[in-house]
């Protein structure tokens, strides 16, 4: 488990090029920039770890595009000691980057095979998540409920009714809606029924699927 200093300039560039794309939260840039992206892939990937892309990990999944991470962790808005529920550990990547910007997060995966992995491999890197869940994100995490964020990573075919129910007044939601393509949504709590929904460009995610257990 290395880091040198050339996955550390590549790390550099990576953290230009998506400021170049529009991303200005400069906490979200310094966990980019500190994150070492190349320790979460399988080794066939290693040199691609700093394209801004995403590639496959365990199970069919992927890890997602870093310009991807860093849109939906800005539109979170994350302050130190917010609880942050994420649905798609996978590898566990965006995990850390809440993690690093001192969120409490709580992260559930489905895939029985990515949950083991994962859960084994952020606590050797230092990322602590407060809890990692097998299980199946469409029904959110009640008993830690309400969140002040809610961050999904895979493409929900129709917003999940329990994850608004589970934000706190003031909590967000960001979550990519949509089959083929997905359109980045974020939905802000304004009162116990009021929710303001706010859509921004299309992504391109691997599906949120309904729970195989
Ligand atoms: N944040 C991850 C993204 C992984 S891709 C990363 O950067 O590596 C999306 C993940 O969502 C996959 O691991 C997939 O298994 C998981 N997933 C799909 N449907 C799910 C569901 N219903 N509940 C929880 N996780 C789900």
């Amino acid at each position: 488990m290395k880091d040198t200093l050339k996955h550390q300039g590549l790390r550099q560039q990576l953290v230009k090029t998506i400021k170049a794309k529009g991303i200005e939260d400069i906490k979200v840039l310094e966990a980019i920039g500190k994150i070492p992206r190349h320790l979460f892939m399988d080794s066939g990937f290693l040199d691609h770890a700093y394209q801004d892309k995403a590639f496959p990990i365990a199970a069919d999944q992927t890890i997602s595009q870093p310009y991807t991470v860093a849109f939906q962790t800005e539109l979170l808005q994350i302050k130190k000691d917010d609880k942050v529920l994420e649905i798609g550990t996978g590898s566990g990547y965006q995990t850390a980057v809440l993690c690093i910007m001192g969120a409490k997060v709580y992260s559930i995966e489905r895939q029985h095979e990515l949950y083991k992995k994962t859960s084994k491999f952020l606590p050797k890197l230092g990322y602590r998540a407060k809890k990692l869940i097998f299980g199946d994100g469409y029904i959110g995490l009640e008993a830690e409920a309400p969140f002040d964020g809610i961050i999904v990573t895979a493409g929900a075919p129709f917003v999940p009714k329990a994850l608004l129910g589970q934000l706190k007044v003031g909590g967000r939601l960001v979550i990519p809606i949509g089959t083929d393509t997905q359109t980045m949504t974020m939905f802000i709590r304004k009162g116990p029924k009021d929710f303001e929904k706010h859509e921004f460009g299309e992504f391109r995610f691997v599906p949120l699927l309904e729970n195989k257990n």
